[in-house]
């Protein structure tokens, strides 16, 4: 049965102060939270302190991105492999500011997701379309096929123990979070276009809700039948913010 799944994405955001104070800070508030997991992506420079920080308590730790490389001359990049050995849990893959900035294709997000699977991490798959797709009546058209890059690629199955985040690119950082119903929409769609293929593998898999997720909207947002959580950016900068939306889910 899937659990309730909140990740904070801080992007490139973040100190040894930060790092420091919001982890202690979260393990003063979460200490009895119960079903929904709790995961922190800190950047890549971060990971091995938070790990250690974590340490004893329910919150685990994830990376924002990986190399499609394991190793070798590859200058700058960070491998799964790498993040396995730091103790890291999960990553976030596809998320559209690295489509956007770093021209991600579909095609690349799918092999990283194999890799990352590999190596026994769980990736986190970022979906979800632009204003102007959204507008063009384009939602379930660019969902699907980002979806299906990774089940034509390495089948259904491949689905099994990931996450899907569905995050509205228009939703991202803009305050301007999709409405309950609407999610619920998309997410509906998204379990139903895996279920053609795998019923099973469709009930298991945790799809969050990503884009301006806040400790206001997220209770009703968590209200929704297929909406399993949240991929948090902005408010997962901030403790107590970002307990209320765990606490919610
Ligand atoms: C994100 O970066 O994945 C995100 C959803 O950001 P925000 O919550 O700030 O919209």
């Amino acid at each position: 049965m899937r659990h309730p799944l909140v990740m904070g994405n801080w992007k490139l955001n973040g100190s040894k102060q930060l790092t420091a104070d919001l982890i202690s800070g979260l393990r003063t508030v979460l200490t009895d939270v119960q079903g929904c997991k709790v995961v922190i992506a800190p950047p890549a420079l971060y990971l091995a302190q938070a790990v250690a920080a974590v340490e004893g308590s329910n919150i685990g730790v994830g990376a924002q991105n990986i190399d499609v490389n394991l190793s070798g001359a590859f200058t700058g990049e960070t491998s799964a492999e790498m993040l396995k050995d730091t103790g890291a849990g999960y990553v976030i893959l596809g998320h559209s500011e690295r489509r956007t900035y770093h021209h991600e294709t579909d095609e690349v997000v799918a092999e990283k997701f194999a890799i990352v699977k590999q190596q026994g991490l769980i990736p986190v798959l970022c979906i979800g379309e632009t204003e102007a797709e959204n507008e063009a009546g384009k939602t379930e058209e660019v969902c699907s096929r980002q979806i299906d890059a990774v089940i034509n690629a390495h089948g259904v199955e491949a689905l099994t123990d990931a996450v899907i985040a569905y995050e509205p690119v228009w939703a991202i950082g803009t305050g301007k979070s999709a409405t309950p119903a609407q999610a619920q929409a998309v997410h509906k769609f998204i379990r139903d276009h895996i279920a053609k293929q795998s019923r099973e593998v469709a009930e298991q898999v945790i799809i969050q809700y990503g884009g301006s997720v806040n400790d206001k909207n997220a209770a009703e947002l968590f209200g929704q039948p297929d909406i399993d959580g949240a991929l948090v950016g902005g408010a997962s900068l901030k403790a107590d913010a970002f307990s209320v939306i765990v606490k919610a889910a």
